[in-house]
């Protein structure tokens, strides 16, 4: 469904994607780890429009990705970007929060999006929250109603960067079960993580990232007990 070949993404001098080639399957789950800075960030913003390649090409679903203004927003609606911060509207309530891009991009009625939005929040567990602004929400909380707001843009893939690496492990699990319940149901996810037990439970394959490009890659019970690379091995070690 997603697709990228030879991609290369230079801030200035610096290169920071160093020629990646990825496939991702409809309704796989593909976790990529690395050290900080290896460019994890950097490949999910190019796979989502925020930055744009300095060479190489990404197809989602066969089209390839456009680099003008039109085109972009109208791919972008189908890929699905939840953060490391939460990033939601202050000013809008939770339900506010997952009806506004429907209704803005989509062109929803608020009757339509409202039910949409309803439906997404008692999915994550929040119905009885609906109403809350976001300062009163829990870290876990407003995660999960980041995720419900993504999902409400029905995306066909969605890219996850380190979701719960702000959040203490209690409200990290929240949100893990919400991901976990989502990749059973078939979604198409790409996760930066260093949650090693959601990787081992739920990934399909885990792709390990260093200095902007794939040191290797295969299924979690592979990279997790025996990597051929001695670099992610190392890497294991530390955060195992
Ligand atoms: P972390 O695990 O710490 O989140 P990461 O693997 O996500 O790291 P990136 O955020 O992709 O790493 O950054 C890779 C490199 O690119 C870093 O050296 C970073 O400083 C640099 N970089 C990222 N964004 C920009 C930017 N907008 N301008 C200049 N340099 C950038
Ligand atoms: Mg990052």
């Amino acid at each position: 469904i997603l697709r990228v070949e030879g991609l290369h993404k230079s801030f200035g001098e610096r290169e920071v994607l160093r020629g990646i080639d990825l496939e991702v399957a409809a309704g796989e789950v593909v976790v990529v780890i690395g050290p900080s800075g290896c460019g994890k960030s950097t490949l999910l913003r190019c796979l989502n429009h925020l930055e744009t390649p300095t060479r190489g090409r990404i197809w989602l679903r066969g089209a390839l990705l456009e680099t003008r203004e039109p085109e972009v927003d109208r791919q972008r609606a189908h890929i699905g970007m939840v953060f490391q911060r939460f990033n939601l509207f202050p000013h809008m309530t939770a339900l506010g929060n997952v009806i506004e891009a429907p209704m803005r991009v989509k062109g929803l009625s608020r009757t339509q999006a409202e039910e949409r939005g309803l439906r997404l929040l008692e999915r994550v567990g929040l119905l009885d929250r609906k109403d809350e602004y976001p300062a009163r929400l829990s870290g876990g909380q407003q995660q999960r109603v980041a995720i419900a707001r993504a999902l409400a843009m029905e995306p066909e893939v969605m890219l996850f960067d380190e979701p719960t690496s702000a959040l203490d492990p209690e409200l990290a699990d929240e949100v893990l079960q919400v991901m976990q319940d989502l990749a059973r149901e078939g979604m198409t996810m790409v996760v930066v993580t260093h949650e090693m037990e959601f990787a081992r439970a739920v990934a399909h394959r885990v792709l390990v990232l260093e200095a902007g490009v794939i040191l290797e890659q295969g299924p979690p019970s592979v990279i997790f007990t025996r990597p051929t690379q001695p670099r992610t091995r190392e890497f294991l070690r530390k955060v195992l």
